[in-house]
């Protein structure tokens, strides 16, 4: 036993990946995937420990020990068959799940080295069988007869509709855009997570029995009381798309974009291979992206690849309080990306032609904790400087649309404008009607709105049984 402890390899296999000047100027696929040689020497890292705090440690308690055994041993279809089990878009969430702070963060080899890379493991068997010809059939239930409308196809909707047509239910998933996947869609970019990844897990999803109707925004071409009326359920993901602005003078400014408008026009719209594609977008030379989640480290990261000379990160605290994953602010900094830390903007300044030029800043310094448990940032009397900028995107967060509480009477919303719903299983306070994602927490992550996709499909299933 003790030989076999020393054995243990305690540092992962490394990712290879494009080279920073590089995959600064381009949008493939900034991490490239194991080679086949590398995911089975890193799958033979697994301790398959008795104790499984990974499946634990995922939200959607992908059974993560078993699908690395077969793995391990080449058995690739029982991988993915494991992985799919639990997990219906297992090469997104390889990709873009926080594991650091879930399922790896609890592997026991965290303890004493790295852990396994469960994240690079999960795209591996993901892409593997994708690139198959001939896949199994998935096993649906035999049809029970009843309807139920998903409406949003981010990774809430697509989680749940998946579940619900496995469990033999008739689903229709209702999205608003042309093409489904929610912001895996619109916000997170091609170099990231590629959008033909997103459409081939749609496909997955499609393949279940679930009839995908887009252009139809709920709420306008019908209200969830008249969805009601054709079926039994309803289960509402529509995420929280709609921008927060800062609101200061000259925010209107030409040359400031919110950071939903920017990265919806870079790609879904493509606007990066216009003329090809007709969206156009106006990246300066000189870009500033206020925030640090990883919305604005997206943001600028595809306005580095659309030319940009100089790309700042403006954000009023500092480097310890910033959200983004540690991968990603680690790949902006290697492209070039610049951290404007301590630092908040006061006013924007425009030129003749109403084109911002320039922005006056603050100096911040972090006083008391607030309320979020972070130091809250404090400005410095006296200390405005300005900063030439030639684009601004603001990334400071997003709320619900309205759209959908506000055409639903009898639904409980919160103050925010988020639906209210039991964190347990979805039910909101309307009959017949279940939320989760974004729209129930308040922008959040691709794998918390899957487990509430997962959580209310179960407790749908259960309703419909029982009535
Ligand atoms: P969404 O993905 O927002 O999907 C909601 C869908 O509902 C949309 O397609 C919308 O068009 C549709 N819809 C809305 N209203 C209606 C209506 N009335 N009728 C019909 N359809 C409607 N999370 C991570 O875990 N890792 C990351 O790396 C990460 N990066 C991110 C980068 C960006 C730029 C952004 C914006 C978010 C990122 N997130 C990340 C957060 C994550 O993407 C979201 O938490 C997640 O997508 C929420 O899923 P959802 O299904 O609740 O909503």
């Amino acid at each position: 036993m003790a030989d076999e402890k020393q054995k243990i390899n305690l540092n992962r296999v490394s990712m290879p990946k494009q080279e920073p000047g590089v995959r600064a100027r381009n949008f493939n696929e900034v991490a490239q995937g194991y080679t086949m040689e590398m995911a089975m020497e890193e799958a033979s890292r697994c301790i398959q420990c008795k104790k499984r705090n990974c499946v634990e440690g995922c939200p959607v308690n992908v059974q993560i020990p078993d699908f690395i055994l077969a793995l391990r041993d080449g058995q690739m279809w029982d991988a993915a068959r494991i992985l799919k089990g639990d997990n219906a878009l297992p090469g997104i969430c390889g990709r873009v799940c926080p594991q650091e702070s879930q399922c790896e963060a609890v592997c026991t080899l965290a303890k004493k080295g790295a852990p396994i890379a469960i994240g690079r493991l999960e795209r591996y068997v993901a892409d593997w069988e994708r690139a198959q010809n001939d896949k199994p059939k998935p096993e649906v239930a035999p049809p029970t007869g009843k309807k139920v409308a998903v409406v949003g196809s981010g990774p809430a909707g697509l989680t749940a509709a998946a579940d619900l047509a496995k469990m033999g239910h008739q689903v229709t998933l209702f999205e608003a855009l042309h093409v489904a996947g929610g912001v895996l869609m619109y916000g997170i970019p091609q170099f990231r997570l590629p959008k033909e990844i997103v459409q081939g897990e749609v496909e997955y999803v499609k393949s279940l029995g679930v009839e995908l109707v887009l252009d139809s925004v709920i709420g306008k071409i019908e209200t969830v009381d008249e969805l009601l009326a054709d079926y039994d359920a309803a289960f509402l993901a529509l995420g929280a798309g709609a921008p927060m602005f800062l609101n200061l003078p000259g925010e209107n400014l030409s040359g400031i974009y919110s950071a939903n408008e920017f990265l919806t026009r870079t790609n879904l719209m493509k606007a990066y291979l216009f003329p090809e594609y007709d969206t156009p977008i106006k990246v300066g030379k000189k870009v500033a992206v206020i925030g640090a989640g990883n919305v604005a480290m997206d943001s600028a990261r595809c306005a580095l690849r659309q030319g940009a000379e100089e790309v700042y990160i403006v954000y009023r605290r500092s480097r310890a309080e910033m959200p983004a994953r540690m991968e990603e602010l680690e790949n902006a900094e290697e492209e070039g990306v610049i951290f404007k830390l301590l630092t908040n903007p006061k006013q924007f300044f425009g030129d003749e032609n109403g084109w911002v030029k320039s922005m006056e800043c603050y100096e911040m310094e972090l006083g008391e904790p607030d309320e979020s448990g972070r130091r809250r940032p404090v400005k410095k009397e006296g200390s405005e400087f300005i900063m030439e900028v030639d684009t601004v995107v603001s990334a400071l967060g997003t709320y619900p649309n309205p759209l959908v509480p506000s055409t639903t009477p009898d639904m409980e919303i919160s103050k925010k404008g988020t639906i209210v719903a039991d964190e347990e299983n979805g039910k909101t306070s309307k009959p017949k009607v279940w939320a989760g994602g974004d729209i129930v927490t308040g922008a959040a992550t691709v794998i918390s709105a899957m487990g509430a996709g997962k959580r209310a499909a179960a407790a749908i299933d259960k309703y419909l049984k029982d009535t």
